[in-house]
């Protein structure tokens, strides 16, 4: 079946070639879909005929959020400790060891609930691609069953057993670095992507995060990283020497980091959500994109420091307190996404893409920064089947 979508007022089709901008905006503009993919972009007035029509009346089309970075393999919430912070209480990386305990002692069926649970919040809100770590089972078993989870509802899936150390290793950090790159490892390897390091004082330094990634690597894992979240340190120049898809957080770079990621291929991940949840300062966007890095947003989304599903509330306060105009924020949330994790067939609106799609309830995609909080959603397609 094929559908024809006319009369879209604005589309983003982050296809330079296909509009203005690096958004690729066309206005008056139809689509056409075909079976799960793109068949057709251009003027409403010269578009196909198709098996359906819908008409946009005027409201505007973007590509389905890409949403890079979240861990949604967990248990139980984090409602007190947040209650806590936010009487004054600073964060710290402890706090994930409370859902660590969680997750351990829920069974399959309730993590895989929650998991779908989450997914169709974020469906709801536009997110047609999600990746999703493990990182609350800090067991051989636990990690690899979250993601054998995971694995069932998205090919993005991260490994991510170097979250914090297990607390059965509080005494022996070096010893949970060797079951991290060895029979853990061995056991998430089949379910996992990518592999991933929280390289953050309390977490892990710079030589066991590059233990943790190099053995992934030798795994065929794809590296990212944690990195220059809660302070400086070797995260991102780790990050752009491995070669990796993304560093995420880069809230606190030095100018040698900025340059790194502007002279590389590694995309700067930003996680506003993240530092709203703790009231600490935003990641500098302006800063990377006028240096010429290639920036991401994404949600972030977990239980402890940023529990948002929220693409469109990233992008309205990317726009706000990071310095990104809502063209930049709308893009690194779609296009920025997919090159995050080095996909080419999400993000865009082009022939031969995958048709992730989403209709807004508004004529502009400016709307997500400038209505925020306002449900705009109004149709979303994941590979041409309306979803929500
Ligand atoms: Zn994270």
């Amino acid at each position: 079946m094929s559908l024809l979508i006319s009369n879209i007022g604005s589309l983003v089709t982050n296809d330079p070639a296909l509009g203005t901008g690096p958004l690729g905006l066309l206005a008056d503009a139809a689509v056409v879909v075909d079976g799960a993919t793109v068949a057709w972009v251009g003027p409403s007035a010269a578009a196909p005929a198709a098996d359906e029509a819908l008409d946009a009346a005027g409201r505007a089309l973007l590509p389905g959020f890409v949403d890079s970075h979240s861990h949604l393999v967990f248990a139980g919430d984090r409602t007190a400790e947040f209650n806590a912070r936010m009487s004054g209480r600073a964060y710290g990386a402890g706090g994930i060891r409370t859902t660590v305990a969680a997750t351990r002692a829920a069974s399959d069926a309730e993590l895989n609930a929650n998991l779908t649970r989450y997914l169709a919040e974020m469906l709801r809100q536009g997110t047609t691609t999600a990746e999703v770590k493990s990182g609350y089972g800090l067991s051989t078993e636990d990690e690899a069953r979250s993601l054998r989870i995971a694995a069932g509802h998205t090919e993005e899936t991260t490994y991510l057993g170097a979250h914090v150390v297990a607390p059965e290793y509080a005494d022996d950090p070096a010893g949970y670095v060797d079951l991290v790159t060895g029979a853990m490892l061995d056991a998430c390897a089949p379910y996992a992507r990518w592999v991933d390091v929280f390289c953050e004082r309390g977490a892990f330094d710079g030589d066991q995060a590059r233990a943790v990634l190099t053995a992934g690597a030798a795994r065929g894992l794809l590296p990212r990283v944690h990195a220059n979240q809660l302070g400086h340190g070797p995260g991102v120049r780790l990050a752009v020497e491995l070669g990796a898809a993304s560093a995420d957080h880069c809230t606190h770079l030095t100018d040698a980091d900025v340059a790194a990621l502007a002279g590389s291929d590694t995309v700067a991940t930003l996680l506003p959500g993240a530092e709203f949840s703790t009231r600490a300062p935003y990641p500098d966007a302006r800063r990377l994109l006028d240096a010429g890095a290639r920036v991401a947003l994404s949600t972030d989304c977990n239980p402890g420091s940023s529990f948002t599903s929220s693409m469109p509330f990233c992008v309205a306060v990317a726009v706000r307190e990071m310095g990104m105009t809502p063209d930049e924020a709308v893009h690194a949330a779609t296009a920025g996404g997919a090159l995050a994790l080095r996909r080419t067939d999400v993000g865009r609106i082009a022939p031969g893409a995958r048709a992730d799609l989403h209709l807004l309830d508004a004529p502009s995609h400016v709307h997500l920064a400038y209505r925020p909080g306002v449900p705009l959603t109004a149709v979303v397609w994941q590979g041409g089947v309306r979803r929500a």
